[in-house]
């Protein structure tokens, strides 16, 4: 058994980012447990499977990324004991701390949806949101010259949801300057009533759809994939996996439809780790399994000495990168300040992004909070939710860098 001043679970983004700034700030003894030995940078999958970034850019050894004088536990995190200040890992050594920081992001619920785990060993088959299968999205959407492509966003809480949507426009951008645009039936399956929520947003992004001629089905999931005969069935929404960060559970009102498919890239539906789910962290009744934090203060309702931000905790946003980078400052003035002997006031004001890649040199930049009201960084500039050249230089070029030698550093 060990003992750690602060312990935090998940070498991820928010993990890291916030391990960075509590060491910068003089705190001495941080760990972060992270089982894997590659970190990944998740935005640029969208940009690679719309053929305008590597793999290779999406990714970089842990070691590399570790903040300076910041301790790496290689190991998985199995249980916790939040009573007893442990956490337990699959070694079946335990670690105990002061403080605990829990990030260890969502998990991709392939099983949920029938037929899907098989078909994504078929042949027109992939996913841009796991790392693996992004290289193969990228090749069908490449190679495509002709038939339907289908497009999926899952209903309830996701990464990043509008992600969804970014290869699709990304490939239409290619197809149509390849002239085969025409030939190609584009469905994009949505389980929202819009294409995304805020009026301003939606009036750019139905602009690209009529644009592209891509036929958007709304208020409707993904029911069941048929890998063998390249068939899916669509449906209305049912309802979203539970409390959490979700904003689309509730009912469609389309109809259930057979669609057949030469190319499929599905987004699954997610939630947070099973392990988790299973320790006494998530409120009772979250299906989700989200840790129950104060969505302000980020701080555990029930254990003074436990926090959790990014993908896994149940705070009100839509979860993305941009959203976790204003709640590792919350997290990490709050710790000080607890260890400081004094309350926790630093307040975490919903805020979230998500860059829409509408071609392949222009983006729209959705900054919103957690009622869905547009919150621009730069107060006054909403234009900036428009297509912009500008907004594509800052997210595909400029926005990495930043994120690996800035944000994982705890310096932004
Ligand atoms: C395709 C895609 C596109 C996206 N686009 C954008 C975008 O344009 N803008 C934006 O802001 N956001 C975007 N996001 C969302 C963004 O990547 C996530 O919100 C962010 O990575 C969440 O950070 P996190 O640290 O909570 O989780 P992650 O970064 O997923 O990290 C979680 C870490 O926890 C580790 N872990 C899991 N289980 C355990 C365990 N049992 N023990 C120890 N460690 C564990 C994992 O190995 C992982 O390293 C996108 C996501 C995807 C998938």
């Amino acid at each position: 058994m060990t003992h750690h001043r602060i312990v935090i679970i998940g070498g991820g983004n928010a993990g890291l980012s916030v391990a960075g700034r509590l060491q910068r700030k003089g705190i001495d003894d941080v760990v972060v447990i992270e089982p894997r030995g590659q970190h990944r940078f998740q935005p640029l999958f969208s940009h690679v499977a719309g053929g305008v970034a590597r793999a290779s850019m999406a990714v970089r050894p842990q070691a590399s990324v570790m903040p300076e004088g910041v301790g790496w536990l290689q190991e998985t995190v199995m249980d916790l004991e939040p009573d007893a200040d442990a956490v337990v890992l699959a070694s079946g050594a335990r670690v105990t701390y002061d403080q605990l920081i829990v990030c260890p992001g969502m998990q991709l619920d392939w099983d949920a949806v029938p037929g899907l785990t098989a078909a994504l060993g078929t042949p027109s088959v992939a996913s841009h949101y796991e790392f693996d299968l992004v290289p193969k999205a990228s090749r069908l959407l490449r190679d495509l010259r002709s038939g339907t492509v289908v497009f999926t966003q899952p209903p309830g809480p996701a990464k990043c949801a509008g992600a969804s949507q970014k290869p699709m426009y990304l490939a239409c951008d290619y197809w149509r300057a390849t002239g085969v645009l025409g030939d190609i039936r584009v469905v994009m399956v949505v389980p929202d009533p819009t294409i995304f929520g805020i009026p301003e947003i939606d009036r750019e992004l139905e602009r690209k759809i009529a644009e592209y001629g891509i036929e958007v089905r709304y208020g409707i999931e993904l029911r069941s994939v048929d890998g063998a005969n390249n068939t899916v069935e669509i449906g209305p929404v049912s309802g979203g996996p539970g409390a959490g960060a979700g904003f689309s559970a509730g009912s469609g009102s389309g109809s259930v439809e057979q669609l057949h498919y030469d190319v499929l890239n599905v987004v699954p539906p997610q939630s947070a780790p099973d392990w988790l789910k299973s320790t006494s962290l998530p409120a009772a009744g979250d299906s989700g399994g989200f840790v129950e934090v104060d969505p302000e203060t980020l701080r555990h309702v029930r254990y003074d000495n436990v926090w959790a931000l990014g993908d896994a905790a149940a705070t009100r946003n839509s979860k993305s990168g941009g959203a976790l980078r204003k709640q590792t400052k919350v997290v990490a003035e709050n710790v000080l300040t607890l260890l400081d002997g004094r309350e926790p006031a630093t307040r975490y004001d919903g805020y979230t992004v998500c860059p829409f890649t509408v071609s392949r040199s222009t983006v729209v930049f959705a900054e919103f909070d957690d009622a869905y009201r547009l919150k621009p960084t730069i107060p006054f500039w909403t234009s900036l939710s428009r297509e912009r050249r500008l907004s594509w230089l800052f997210d595909r070029h400029i926005l990495p860098w930043v994120y690996w030698h800035m944000i994982l550093k705890g310096r932004a």
